[in-house]
């Protein structure tokens, strides 16, 4: 007999269960708890989109277009790509929906996203992010209001300690205009130091080198101008409402002058949440503002800002998580008590209770596992000289809802 090989995983991905699982179910049941509680309403939008949605807004220098997208032709000929961010797909629904009538309107995701990375600790091939956005809103509050959000978020997850905020200002159009130009000579100046992709980003769009992750790279980058020095006086007002804003709110953050993100649309506010828990991934959770965005995609001129957080990287940081404890056990001692078995059990998880039966394998080992599954409490259905019997064991004495449990099991039928 031949022996049929099984086809491995696609390099990148993870099969995620057990407590990987609870961990990311986490996560997101935190984020649509804490989104509701500011308004934002859910979007569930396509994982493709047309190849041009991320290839015009994203910046085709950026190293997400450049060589990160997985884009195909489709049996049609059309050239799709699996989304590898929000933001863009959400911009090319507000337009194509004619969304403008809701705005100022905010909205959360969660999803998968792709992008053909070099895969390691934190750094998949298919990930997963939540994200916010509020489109149609110029105004730094927000700005404020979704930094306040992603603030409580980490908190509600427990994992404040050791996440630090770091926000900058990438100014209006004139300041960075004078900002891209002074990077331009500093770079040029120190080309012969610089990696091979920041020699090319050189050519293409020099604020991309502050983004980039080689070491030499970083070194240089810590002389580079920062954008202080070219920021026009309404771009430095702008600045300063958000951060009096977070101020108000008792958010803590960080200037960093060197924070650029990974993509082209951004303006004015950017900002990451950073840990040293994480190793070179350490970036949990990034935004900013993107004005130019919608316009670019053939949109009417709309302010927007948003961020977005990787599910798995929040996942790892998780110190403790909400599981279901097993309540109740019941198992048919005598096979003749298995039917007994599962209506009870299902007239104990009608009422909202964790309950597991027991109903296979020998009759004399179904006792011990149901004991090992460390229930709260433990049911028997057995049958002696041709009696049914059933009694009910408490456990955990903390249980509780073990009254409950007890009056339910006294008020059961079970004929
Ligand atoms: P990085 O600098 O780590 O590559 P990025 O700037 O490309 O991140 P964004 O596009 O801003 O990341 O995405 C927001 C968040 O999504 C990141 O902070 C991170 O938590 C998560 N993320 C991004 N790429 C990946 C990936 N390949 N695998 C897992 N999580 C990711
Ligand atoms: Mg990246």
């Amino acid at each position: 007999m031949s022996k049929i090989a099984t086809p491995g995983a696609v390099r990148g991905t993870q099969d995620i269960y057990g407590e990987a699982e609870e961990r990311f179910a986490q996560v997101v049941t935190s984020f649509d708890r804490i989104r509701k509680l500011y308004g934002f309403k859910g979007l569930i939008l396509p994982a493709i989109e047309p190849t041009a949605v991320f290839a015009r807004s994203l910046g085709e220098t950026t190293d997400v277009v450049s060589k990160e997208m997985y884009s195909f032709a489709d049996r049609g000929g059309d050239s799709i790509t699996l989304r590898p961010e929000f933001t863009a797909g959400i911009a090319r629904a507000y337009i194509t929906g004619g969304w403008q009538q809701y705005a100022p309107m905010k909205v959360a995701a969660h999803g998968p996203l792709f992008r053909y990375e070099r895969p390691q600790k934190g750094r998949y091939r298919q990930f997963h992010q939540i994200d916010a956005e509020i489109i149609g809103a110029a105004k730094p509050t927000a700005d404020v209001e979704l930094l306040v959000m992603a603030d409580h978020l980490l908190d509600e997850l427990g994992i404040k300690d050791g996440v630090t905020l770091n926000l900058n200002t990438l100014g209006d159009a004139e300041s960075r205009d004078a900002w891209h130009a002074a990077l331009l000579e500093y770079f040029g100046d120190h080309r012969g130091a610089l990696s091979e992709d920041s020699l090319r980003r050189l050519e293409t769009n020099p604020l991309r080198i502050l983004d980039s992750k080689d070491p030499d790279d970083r070194g240089i980058c810590h002389g580079a101008p920062k954008i202080d020095a070219f920021l026009s006086h309404a771009a430095q007002d702008f600045f300063g409402a958000v951060t009096a804003g977070l101020d108000a709110a008792g958010v803590a953050w960080q200037r960093n002058a060197q924070l650029v993100r990974g993509l082209d649309y951004y303006r004015h506010t950017a900002f990451e949440f950073i840990t040293d828990r994480l190793g070179a991934q350490g970036t949990v959770l990034g935004g900013g503002r993107y004005d130019g965005l919608i316009e670019q995609l053939g949109g009417k001129p709309t302010p927007a800002v948003g961020w977005a957080a990787g599910i798995e990287r929040l996942a790892m940081l998780l110190n403790q998580w909400d599981i279901s404890p097993l309540a109740i056990a019941i198992v048919a001692e005598h096979p003749e008590r298995e039917q007994a078995c599962i209506k009870l059990t299902a007239r104990f998880r009608k009422a909202g209770f964790c309950a597991e039966q027991f109903v296979s394998g020998s009759p004399r080992k179904r006792y011990d596992r149901a004991r090992k599954a460390s229930p709260a409490i433990l049911i028997a259905l057995d049958l002696r000289d041709g009696a049914a019997t059933q009694s009910l064991n408490r456990l955990d004495g903390g249980y509780a809802r073990g009254n409950e449990a007890e009056a339910l099991f006294a008020a059961h039928d079970f004929a």
